[in-house]
């Protein structure tokens, strides 16, 4: 976990709270989106850096932000032969919740 000088406010529009947390008894709160499982003190971010903990609870910072968009096509997708010979718009969001470890790439 990463503690940080611009902490994320609630104030900002794209950081909105998080349903998949719970309380410990130490006073963190854990993450329960990814297998990291991050346990946060208040104005920690976890290691995706796009989670973190704000006003007692784990927000996320990147909600509506995208940071790629692309057209590929549909077989580079794990969508077995779902129309194959189309584009597919694919899009994502900064913030990687396994660090590579689970990537399909070598
Ligand atoms: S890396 Fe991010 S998504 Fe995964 S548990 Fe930690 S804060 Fe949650």
């Amino acid at each position: 976990m990463t503690q940080v000088t611009d902490a994320p406010s609630l104030d900002d529009p794209w950081t909105v709270p998080t349903t998949y947390w719970h309380r410990l008894e130490d006073g963190r709160v854990q993450c329960d989106v990814c297998p990291r499982a991050c346990r946060l003190h208040e104005g920690q971010r976890g290691l995706c850096f796009v989670r973190g903990r704000v006003a007692d609870q784990v927000v996320l910072t990147s909600y509506g932000r995208s940071s790629g968009f692309c057209v590929d096509p549909v077989e580079k997708k794990p969508l077995n032969h779902f129309l194959p010979g189309t584009p597919v718009l694919s899009f994502g969001t900064a913030g990687c919740m396994t660090s590579g470890t689970s990537s399909s790439r070598p």
